[in-house]
């Protein structure tokens, strides 16, 4: 047998929109936003191609592309650090550990 189908339908990421905005559903790694287009080639040769129409999340790790609103939230532990520093006790305004719920300064319920 010597037919066999060579060409085949391909995406490839075009241009990186915003890089590292999600996680990707597949392994976790950190995807990109990115604008794609498809494209359709025959015996290794691009014989056309054509933009999609909404951008993708594309994993850099795996090469996944899959839609941005199926994409994980990122860790959310450097938000959670930024929080850290502006949490005070609203009785004497000093800065609290988050986890606390005493103030160790005065006593007061956090
Ligand atoms: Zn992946
Ligand atoms: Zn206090």
């Amino acid at each position: 047998m010597f037919f066999f189908f060579v060409g085949g339908l391909e995406q490839q990421a075009r241009q990186v929109l915003k890089s590292g905005v999600g996680r990707c559903i597949n392994c976790g790694s950190r995807a990109d936003l990115v604008e794609y287009e498809k494209v359709l080639k025959l015996f290794f040769v691009t014989v056309w191609r054509w933009s999609g129409t909404d951008p993708l999340m594309h994993c850099n790790n795996c090469k996944l592309f899959f839609p941005q609103d199926l994409s994980l939230p990122i860790d959310s532990t450097t938000a959670s650090s930024a929080v850290t520093q502006t949490l005070r006790c609203r009785s004497c305004d000093r800065l609290v550990e988050p986890e606390f719920r005493f103030c160790p300064f005065c006593g007061s319920a956090i």
